[in-house]
């Protein structure tokens, strides 16, 4: 197995899953830089996995259908009619095949009710994989346009609960700022300062910082450090009337916070 990054639109990922000749991408938000790939890898595209509805992640669907009518579009099952063209619905837990490689359904409700992200667990040659969409990305959450504060951090949890050298693949190089504010959030850490340093590194010497690990999001990300002393203590700073011990209390005080922030 391996994992093709596709850049897309302004600051989009999507990937292609490539294992033997075939291939399924993930989050499609336009068709040509995916087809582009396809046919640069040289793969049959079997599959779209979509991580949740938004047209920066699923608009290229429509097209990609209109080259291979065959494709497998697979999408949660609260997506059924906002995900072009979906034809396999998945919930919680749900296992997907691309040839031998199988991928679980991992629901992460919070960004959208029906976001979901697809997980490939350690081989033999692969560390695992996991592909968050808007959900966990390096550094960061998404916006909560459906979720609350709670289903965000229940999320977060989850996917940071995977064995912690999983490879995130996340849908936005947001990384940067994401990093800029968590060193607001955490302003003595030097695991962030670390990091800005090596994300600096990698856009100035024009690459992606996809993917992050796990454990690079378990020492960094202040939604996922939200039982963490420094993080509770940033967030009562701003609200004082929260409960400090309540980690999805203090995600939606860091989450407000960061929606401000430039
Ligand atoms: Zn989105
Ligand atoms: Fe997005």
């Amino acid at each position: 197995m391996r994992i093709v990054v596709v850049p897309c639109l302004e600051d989009n990922y999507a990937y292609l899953v490539i294992e033997g000749d075939r291939a399924a991408v993930v989050d499609p938000g336009e068709a040509a830089p995916i087809l582009a790939a396809v046919a640069r890898e040289g793969v049959t595209l079997t599959s779209v996995w979509a991580t949740h509805h938004h047209p920066d992640h699923v608009g290229g669907v429509p097209e990609l259908l209109r080259a291979l009518p065959d494709l497998e579009i697979v999408a949660h099952e609260r997506d059924r009619a906002r995900v072009p063209g979906a034809n396999k619905l998945v919930g919680d837990g749900d296992a997907i095949a691309l040839g031998d490689v199988r991928a679980t359904a991992i629901h992460n409700p919070g960004h959208t009710m029906g976001a979901v992200s697809y997980w490939i667990g350690a081989a033999d040659a692969h560390p695992g994989a996991v592909f968050t969409g808007d959900t966990l990305f390096a550094a960061g959450c998404g916006r909560l346009f459906e979720g609350t504060a709670a289903d965000m951090q229940a999320s977060l949890a989850r996917l940071t609960s995977l064995p912690e050298t999983t490879e995130v693949y996340f849908g936005h190089e947001y990384t940067e700022a994401n990093l800029k504010f968590a060193a607001a959030v955490e302003p003595d850490s030097a695991a962030v300062a670390a990091r800005i340093a090596a994300a600096r590194a990698l856009r100035a010497a024009g690459r992606t910082t996809t993917p992050s690990t796990v454990a690079a999001e378990r020492a960094t990300n202040p939604f996922v450090r939200t039982a963490d002393e420094a993080v509770r203590a940033a967030a009562v700073a701003r609200d004082a009337g929260i409960d400090r011990a309540d980690p999805s209390a203090v995600l939606g005080v860091i989450r407000t916070w960061k929606n401000s922030f430039r």
